[in-house]
Parts: C-alpha cells; sequence; structure tokens
C-alpha cells in the first residue's frame, strides 16, 4: 500500500513536472534571468525594476554613495515591502555584476541574476499570505564592491526592527540548496528553522561550516540574524564544502576547483549555466522559509 502510494505520487509528480505548463513556466524563468546580461549595473537596476512592476509590484529605489574600493560611485538599491508590522524579516540579493580582470561586465546570471529572479518568485507567492511580519524583498547593489549596497541601507535604516535575514547569492542550477553557518550565535534560529524547512520538504540541504561571504556579513555584522542561501547540483555542493572545510584531508585531486568557481566572475557565468526548474524551486524554498520564521517569531 505505502509502496504504491509512493508509486502513484511519484508517477503523479513526473507527469506534473512534464507538462507543458511547468517546462514553459522553466523556460519563462529562465529567460527572464537571462534579461540580466547587460553592459552596466545601471542596465540591470533598469531590468529589475521593469520585471517588479510587470510583477505588479511598485518598487522603490534607494540611492547611496558607495563605490568601495572602485572610488566614489552612486548605487542604487531597490526594494519591495509586503505586509505590515513593527518587526521586518528581510528577504535579499544582490543584483549587480562584478566586473573582470579584462575590464569587460561579468553576464552574472548564476551570480547573481538567479537569486534575483528566485526572489521575485518568492515575493509573489508571499503577497497573498497572512503575516505578522513586514517584509522587506531588498535588492542590493555593489556587493561585488564589498557589500557596499547592504552596508548603506544598514547605515540608512538600522537593524533594530529586524528579526531576521534570508540572503540568496548564486542560485541558478541543481537542486542542492546550500546554508552558511557561520554567522553568529545570534543566526541559530534562523539556521534551525533552515533546517526544519529542509526536512519537511525532503529537500537536500547542506550546511557549511564555513561558507562564503555575502551581504549575509554585513548584517551578521550589525548583530542581525541571518543565513545565507544559495543552490548547485549536488556533487558540486559537497565538493564546495571539502573545499572550504575539508582542511588538509578534504580529498580532493591536487588544484581542483569545483565547478561553481569556474563559473562566477569568469565569461563562463552565462545562460547555458542557468536551469529554470531551479529559480522555481529556490523561490519557493525562501517563501517558505519566510513563512516559517513569520510564524515561529510571531
Ligand atoms: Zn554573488
Amino acid at each position: 500500500m505505502l509502496f504504491r502510494s509512493v508509486l502513484a505520487s511519484a508517477v503523479a509528480a513526473a507527469a506534473l513536472l512534464s507538462t507543458p505548463a511547468f517546462a514553459q513556466d522553466a523556460e519563462a524563468l529562465k529567460a527572464q534571468v537571462g534579461a540580466y546580461v547587460q553592459p552596466s549595473n545601471t542596465e540591470r537596476m533598469n531590468v529589475l525594476v521593469a520585471q517588479l512592476r510587470a510583477a505588479g509590484f511598485n518598487p522603490t529605489v534607494e540611492t547611496f554613495e558607495g563605490g568601495g574600493r572602485a572610488g566614489p560611485m552612486q548605487g542604487s538599491n531597490v526594494v519591495v515591502t509586503i505586509g505590515d508590522g513593527p518587526k521586518e524579516i528581510l528577504l535579499t540579493a544582490h543584483y549587480d555584476a562584478v566586473k573582470l580582470r579584462d575590464g569587460t561586465m561579468s553576464q552574472g546570471v548564476v551570480d547573481n541574476a538567479g537569486s534575483v529572479v528566485a526572489l521575485i518568485e518568492a515575493a509573489k507567492i508571499l503577497r497573498d499570505k497572512p503575516l505578522s511580519h513586514r517584509v522587506r524583498v531588498i535588492f542590493f547593489d555593489q556587493e561585488e564592491l564589498g557589500l557596499i549596497g547592504a552596508r548603506k541601507w544598514i547605515e540608512a535604516h538600522g537593524v533594530a526592527n529586524v528579526v531576521a535575514v534570508v540572503n540568496s547569492d548564486v542560485a541558478a542550477y541543481g537542486d542542492t540548496m546550500m546554508y552558511g553557518q557561520n554567522n553568529g550565535a545570534q543566526s541559530a534560529f534562523v539556521t534551525r528553522a533552515t533546517q526544519e524547512l529542509c526536512a519537511e520538504r525532503a529537500l537536500q540541504c547542506v550546511g557549511f561550516p564555513v561558507y562564503p561571504p555575502s551581504d549575509d556579513r554585513a548584517f551578521s555584522a550589525a548583530g542581525a540574524p541571518v543565513v545565507s542561501l544559495g543552490f548547485q547540483d549536488e556533487i558540486g555542493a559537497h565538493q564546495m564544502w571539502l573545499a572550504f572545510n575539508g582542511g588538509e584531508d578534504k580529498g580532493l585531486a591536487e588544484g581542483f576547483t569545483p565547478k561553481v568557481f569556474r563559473v562566477i566572475h569568469t565569461k563562463d557565468d552565462a545562460i547555458e549555466a542557468v536551469e529554470g526548474a531551479t529559480i522555481a524551486l529556490a523561490g519557493a524554498t525562501y517563501a517558505a522559509l519566510v513563512q516559517k520564521l513569520d510564524a515561529q517569531l510571531r
């Protein structure tokens, strides 16, 4: 009976995945990520604002004087607010792309347009849910220049009302979610909520005691509870785990670089690497995590 029902649901799931509607959705999400291939971060911001408006949101653009190691340069964070309440949960991702060594812009789809489109999908889910917190979906600029957009947002708004932050960086292919565990004791409950969600959804997740930095570090430095998430294929996630956490005995071949680091910040960060199904999965997972935190922190 159990076997039969498992088989039946597997068949039903396979049918669902193979319906043209689902395939079309995945293709549409991939195309939406591809739209961020632009010659400048200003043009990426224009794409983001247009996509948010097309999805029915009314985004706010918050400019700041930034630039960091690139010298003075104005930046723009883009913010969508959902719901209301004195306390806030933030869902964040950077939309800027890095400048490559040859001076050209990275296409920046894996890093980080995939996360950007996943956040738009999450926002579309969350606006229909009853929430007891205000949810701010923030698209940061100048992450690649040293987390400047996030730092400037914290400078302007503070984190006194921020009860949790969910950040996404590098989420464009694969079915395995990675989460960092190195954001301080104040972040332990966000990590636990992430682990509960992985178990409830039977989602393959890999926790990283050492996880590469993103805008999450600006928030943990300010004392806010935060988790940083990403997606990739399962083998790649484990190879990356070993590269960062395996020490002397990591067992990776001499000179081996996990695929994700051969892709991001190179010419290979291109649309061919993106899987629309991952964008949909990431969006649904992030929305569910925000809902879980909203309920737990009520
Ligand atoms: Zn990034």
